[in-house]
């Protein structure tokens, strides 16, 4: 499944801004973001883009900022209600002013970019993962942002799996759940 490569790319980045800057819980603790939080913001970034450059702390607070907007629209999409995270992402496209704009650099084909009016990168970054998140709910693979269904974990997920099935945030959720059914499995027999 792709909607395209850049737009995966762009999502990716969403659940990595989501997973490192929002707090929760993550694989069975509760999470924080750290203090230092542009390093965290850096992660979220590369999570999509592993080339990105540091961000400053200032990035990184504006960065925290739309990751819990981003959440937001995750939570609905897995609670079932996508009339509610499509509201959610028009509003953010609408805050963000996402702009489309054909690019084309380091040797890449050219490709949409999405770009905020104040020339920032975080407002680039709002306005870019705003229509990334619309992207899919647009398409009829709108119930692939997911958050994860391990207990005391709600770290979110985009789900690109051919058919769909994906329920953890990654492999440590997932082999923490079938350790669990297991043990349980050894009790009753
Ligand atoms: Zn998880």
């Amino acid at each position: 499944m792709d909607f395209n490569s850049h737009t995966d790319s762009i999502v990716r980045v969403a659940v990595g801004l989501v997973n490192e800057l929002t707090p929760g819980e993550r694989r069975g603790r509760d999470f924080s973001p750290p203090h230092d939080l542009a390093p965290a913001a850096t992660e979220g970034l590369r999570t999509g883009y592993p080339g990105h450059r540091e961000v400053t702390e200032v990035e990184a607070g504006e960065l925290a900022e739309i990751a819990a907007r981003l959440r937001v629209v995750f939570d609905a999409v897995a609670k079932g209600d996508v009339d509610a995270a499509a509201l959610r992402v028009n509003d953010l496209l609408e805050k963000t002013r996402a702009r489309p704009m054909l690019e084309r650099h380091d040797g890449e084909p050219w490709h949409l970019h999405f770009h905020g009016p104040g020339g920032t990168m975080t407002g680039d970054w709002a306005a870019s993962c705003a229509t990334g998140l619309a992207i899919v709910l647009g398409s009829e693979h709108h119930d692939r942002l997911g958050v994860c269904t391990a207990p005391h974990c709600d770290r979110v997920y985009v789900d690109v799996s051919r058919n769909g099935t994906r329920r953890f945030c990654g492999t440590a959720c997932q082999n923490r759940v079938k350790t669990t059914a297991f043990r349980a499995r050894g009790r009753v027999s």
